[in-house]
């Protein structure tokens, strides 16, 4: 009987379920609305043991989810989300009651780190011992490899809440965060843009001027975690970054702002193409990330 994980990409709108061993080998998606923790996670648990019935018991489950998250295995609270801005979803055990129901042991961690995950296994960062992946979509995150391990460090890093520089004469927008009103992601999340200019992102024609504005703020965002990471690659993906024409415009701005300072031919030339880059695993990411995590789980 071939192995199986279940991965759950666990978002503040949707649940996305798999259950397989890879991108080409997956027996099953689903994806189900984020109502209340009651109600989301039996309907998530329902699919998993519709699969295991099916297809045998899981190997391992990963899960990564929205947070805040607990990720330190000697707290109480380990698995749970914790002080979360959405509605009903502080303090929420996730990893307990999955691992319990399913019998499977259970990876946890942050949607990006997750993302990242799916990245290194079967996407653009195979090989690489230390890369960043960035997503801008809803919000911003970023999670990261290190040195062959997943950055969790205090909590986890919360690299869409960096500080960046910002002209409030050429952009006045006073940014969306709850927060920090202007950190990255408060001016250059996808809810930042449609806040902005007043329609939807995704609307606005690939001329527009919020694309050089975006890529501005995305490439101070940028050149500041290379700076602090030293990542081998930065994978940026979302929403946002299916307007593929920003990609050449980040790039363009990392480079004028890190200066010639970092010396490595994959920023000063042209290779820069292969170092700022979209996912590998596009949109799936986050989902096969999940299985990434589930497989590291049952490896122990
Ligand atoms: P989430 O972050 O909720 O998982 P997404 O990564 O799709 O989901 O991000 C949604 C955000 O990205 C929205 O703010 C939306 O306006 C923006 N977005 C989605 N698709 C596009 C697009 N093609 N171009 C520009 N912005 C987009
Ligand atoms: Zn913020």
């Amino acid at each position: 009987m071939p192995v199986y994980y279940g991965g759950l990409e666990a978002g503040g709108t949707k649940m996305i379920c798999a259950v397989g061993a890879g991108p080409n080998d997956l027996v099953a998606e689903a994806r189900l609305p984020t109502t209340t923790p009651a109600e989301t996670l039996a309907e998530v648990i329902a699919f998993f043991k519709a699969q295991q019935a099916a297809h045998g018991p899981l190997a391992g489950l990963g899960i990564g989810t929205f947070g805040p998250l607990d990720l330190d295995r000697a707290s109480p609270t380990y698995g749970y989300i914790t002080a979360t801005t959405k509605p009903g979803w502080s303090q929420v055990d996730m990893a307990g009651p999955l691992g319990a129901a399913l019998g499977a042991p259970v990876g946890f961690d942050t949607d990006v780190n997750a993302a990242a995950l799916g990245e290194w296994r079967w996407g653009a960062a195979q090989g690489l011992d230390t890369f960043l992946y960035l997503t801008i979509g809803t919000g911003i995150g970023g999670g990261a490899v290190v040195n062959g391990k997943p950055l969790h460090g205090l909590l986890h890093p919360e690299m869409g809440h960096i500080r960046i520089p910002h002209d409030r004469q050429a952009d006045p927008f006073a940014g969306v965060c709850a927060f920090h009103g202007d950190c990255l992601e408060g001016l250059a999340s996808g809810p930042a843009i449609g806040a902005r200019w007043s329609q939807p992102a995704e609307q606005l024609p690939p001329d527009h001027p919020a694309w050089a504005l975006e890529a501005q703020y995305l490439g101070a965002g940028v050149a500041s975690l290379i700076c602090a990471l030293s990542p081998q690659r930065v994978i940026l993906g979302g929403g946002v970054m299916s307007q593929a024409h920003l990609f050449p415009l980040v790039r363009a701005e990392v480079r004028r702002l890190l200066n010639g300072y970092v010396q490595l031919p994959a920023i000063l030339t042209g290779a820069i193409d292969g170092y700022i880059v979209p996912p590998g695993l596009g949109g799936r990411a986050g989902v096969l990330g999940a299985i990434a995590l589930g497989e590291l789980a049952a490896a122990g």
